[in-house]
């Protein structure tokens, strides 16, 4: 469901673009607000989030789906983790609906889905696992390196309950925004795909604002 939000970009208390091809990693506090903006549109912003206090802790895409009885994530979508609790929640959504099914891009999914040659591609996961290398201190590790968001893409599910990577439905300047219940890890990699439309063929920035 598309709402607009009504924080101004101004009053952000950070605002940082993100690369194609690099990662996000802080902490989110409770009560923050965090929007991830798709700058030139069609982009995927492939995002984990872990309790701050115990990353063991994680988002859970079964247990989210399952309690608001949808696969698509938008407007009102409460992101509960592996505990059953409330990690964060959609307040404002432009884009109008975010994937939580299609996983994020390897280089082993690469050379499965693409081709053998494809396996020197940068990846979603070689951008997760260099974040959770070069921040030993927030205590995460490969095997944390779990289900996660797909924010910006586009992965309708078909009738008979095919999953497919489709063309974009985000645009420049669309953007999802999110209130922290909990303390937070973030950690975003901005795709560098190049394989398939979800970056529309062309990874491109995104900017990650943050309001206290
Ligand atoms: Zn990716």
């Amino acid at each position: 469901m598309i709402r607009e939000s009504t924080l101004a970009p101004d009053a952000a208390q950070l605002r940082e673009v993100v690369m194609a091809g690099d990662y996000w990693l802080q902490i989110v506090k409770a009560g923050q607000t965090l929007r991830i903006l798709d700058l030139e549109g069609n982009q995927a912003a492939d995002t984990l989030f872990f309790s701050a206090a115990d990353p063991a802790e994680r988002y859970s895409a079964m247990d989210t789906i399952r309690e608001q009885g949808n696969v698509f994530l938008t407007t009102g979508t409460r992101l509960l983790s592996n505990e059953g609790n409330l990690m964060l929640e959609i307040l404002a959504d432009t884009c109008g609906r975010h994937d939580t099914l299609g996983g994020a891009c390897a280089t082993e999914s690469n050379t499965v889905r693409y081709d053998l040659e494809k396996r020197h591609m940068h990846a979603c996961r070689d951008s997760w696992m260099l974040a959770v290398a070069e921040r030993e201190e927030l205590g995460l590790s490969k095997r944390d390196i779990t289900h996660n968001i797909n924010f910006f893409m586009n992965v309708p599910v078909t009738k008979d309950g095919g999953l497919s990577f489709a063309d974009g439905i985000s645009a420049p300047g669309k953007y999802v925004e999110l209130k922290a219940a909990m303390d937070v890890i973030v950690l975003i990699s901005n795709c560098p795909q190049l394989n398939n439309p979800c970056n529309g063929y062309n990874p491109t920035p995104i900017e990650v604002l943050v309001w206290a």
